[in-house]
């Protein structure tokens, strides 16, 4: 027997129909180019995104058309969160930090019909352009009218809106209709789409917001420095927008000493971002105090917070710190550490400890840790395993890809390519991973593409890379080289060589050169041994 309530469908205009009636005067503030702060309220924006989804329906935007996105935190990018959506469409965010061939890749793999730019980003997306043909029109974001461009068909943002009105109907009237897709890095090839459903956004959104995740309420202000290309700013765009809390947009001004003044001067509450991000700002804290009495969480997730700077950041500055977990896969939470009633008599360091650790499931994410013939590992705290999990908002196949299915268990989990344990009240701690990838600053390397790059050398030999620690990004590339024999190999050789075939980001900045690599058994190359011998000095630079 069925139940007896309404079937009513979890659509993202929903979220914004509520945000508009019940706080339609809270605030989005956003740090302009200029460094001026634009204000308005949820009223006003959602006027405006009525007319944006009208707009694109005007150009021609069909129900399950992708729209690009390539832009800062900013108002006009949470406009984009909405209207695409509420036009039938699917809000495709194009990661700024790509490599352009990669970037392109993903423009062309989507069939992106309209791509939004922001103008200060534009001549980075030229650099693509003329790769992509399935593009029809272009809308730019900040632009001066004077602004030139080798792009066709180029429209200003504020003339779309001027153009439309806002007398429009949702098209989203499926639940299961996709809304949004972000591509994420793949250990080898190309980046692969995680394409998201309204119904899966409304729930991880509510999921965001339980007391026992993020909590965002109204009374919150909020800054997303994690960018909205970056799994779509971890959902806090529409968790605001759920809960009527103020929006804080940093615009392009990712620096620590704006960042540091938007907070105090805006009160904020809430803000989430990489850890990188965290340890620039707390340098800039150290050198220009500032006052963060309003923050009540600095949510950080993307990377593992360092166990000394969440004791940092709680013992000097009196900043609580809530470490999470996610992925884009994930929409992206899954876990958060936040502490529970048994921790309550441990002392502050134990505490961090427990801080440092990637937390618990949040209702709605089951985890499970299994080893590599598949079975089930106890949640001892001791037992190793790889970290499989579904959900109603975890990813079930990528875009395109119908034959993917290494990511996938036969029995429908999927599988994180994070290692971790878990102990007895379901603190995860996560402790490898098994995708071969390096996580610098928030962004993925490909080891394997890296080798492929270096490998391409005619003096190259062999090249491992393999992922070490860096005290700014966490993580950094060391690339372990061997020589033709009879080549001489300097380090400057391989950079002039790579500077064109791989994201700036990625260039390593040591190579070792090795008479051999450590291999395994079957010949792969042995990381674990080189981590090992890197671990023991045996390969500095
Ligand atoms: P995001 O960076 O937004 O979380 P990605 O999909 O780019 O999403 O990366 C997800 C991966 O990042 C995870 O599988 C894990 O390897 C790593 N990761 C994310 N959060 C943490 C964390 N708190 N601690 C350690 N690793 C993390």
């Amino acid at each position: 027997m069925h139940g007896l309530m309404m079937d009513y469908q979890l659509t993202m205009d929903r979220i914004l129909e509520h945000a508009n009636r019940m706080f339609p005067h809270k605030q989005i503030t956003t740090l302009q180019p200029d460094g001026s702060r634009h204000r308005y309220n949820y009223a006003e924006a959602y006027t405006r995104i009525k007319r944006l989804a009208k707009a694109l329906v005007n150009l021609g935007i069909q129900p399950g058309d992708r729209v690009g996105t390539f832009a800062w935190n900013n108002y006009q990018h949470f406009e984009l969160y909405f209207a695409i959506p509420g036009a039938g469409a699917v809000c495709h965010t194009l990661n700024i930090r790509l490599f352009p061939e990669q970037l392109a890749y993903i423009v062309d793999h989507a069939e992106d019909q309209i791509v939004f730019i922001e103008a200060s980003l534009l001549p980075l997306y030229e650099r693509i352009a003329h790769q992509i043909s399935c593009v029809k029109h272009y809308v730019l974001i900040n632009a001066p009218r004077t602004i030139e461009t080798r792009l066709r068909n180029v429209l200003h943002y504020e003339d779309l809106l001027a153009d439309a009105d806002e007398d429009f109907a949702w098209r989203s009237t499926d639940e299961r209709m996709a809304m949004g897709m972000c591509y994420t890095s793949g250990t080898t090839g190309n980046p692969k789409g995680a394409l998201y459903s309204h119904r899966s956004m409304y729930l991880h959104t509510i999921g965001e917001n339980q007391a026992a995740a993020l909590g965002i309420v109204e009374s919150d202000v909020v800054l997303p420095v994690v960018p909205q290309f970056h799994a779509m700013a971890w959902g806090l765009p529409y968790a605001c927008a759920m809960s009527g809390a103020d929006l804080v947009m940093p615009g392009m001004h990712l620096q620590p000493a704006p960042l540091a003044r938007l907070i105090a001067e805006e009160r904020v509450t809430v803000a989430g971002g990489v850890p990188t991000i965290w340890m620039g700002l707390y340098q800039e804290l150290k050198q220009n105090p500032r006052d963060l009495s309003s923050l009540r969480a600095l949510v950080v997730g993307g990377s593992a917070m360092p166990r000394s700077l969440i004791e940092a950041y709680e013992r000097e500055l009196g900043v609580n710190v809530l470490h999470a977990w996610g992925m884009t896969e994930l929409s992206p939470l899954g876990t958060v550490s936040i502490l529970q009633k048994h921790h309550q008599n441990l002392s502050d360091k134990e505490k961090w400890d427990v801080k440092a650790r990637q937390g618990y499931a949040i209702a709605g994410v089951e985890m499970r840790i299994v080893d590599d013939s598949g079975r089930e590992l106890p949640w001892d705290n001791k037992s190793v395993g790889e970290l499989q999990v579904r959900g109603p908002w975890i990813i079930r196949q990528y875009f395109k890809r119908e034959h993917s299915e290494d990511q996938f268990t036969a029995d429908g989990w999927f599988r994180t390519g994070d290692v971790c344990t878990i102990d007895p009240y379901g603190y995860m701690t996560i402790t490898d991973r098994t995708k071969d990838l390096v996580k610098s600053g928030g962004e993925w390397i490909s080891s394997v593409e890296l080798e492929n790059a270096i490998m391409g050398h005619p003096d190259v030999l062999e090249a491992a890379v393999i992922a070490i620690p860096d005290d700014r990004w966490l993580e950094r590339p060391l690339a372990v080289v061997v020589a033709r024999p009879g080549a001489t190999l300097a380090q400057e050789q391989l950079r002039t060589y790579l500077q064109d075939k791989i994201a700036k980001f990625w260039m390593p900045d040591h190579f070792v050169f090795v008479p051999e690599i450590p291999k395994t058994s079957v010949g792969k190359f042995s990381k674990t041994t080189l981590r090992q011998m890197y671990g023991e000095g045996r390969l500095s630079a």
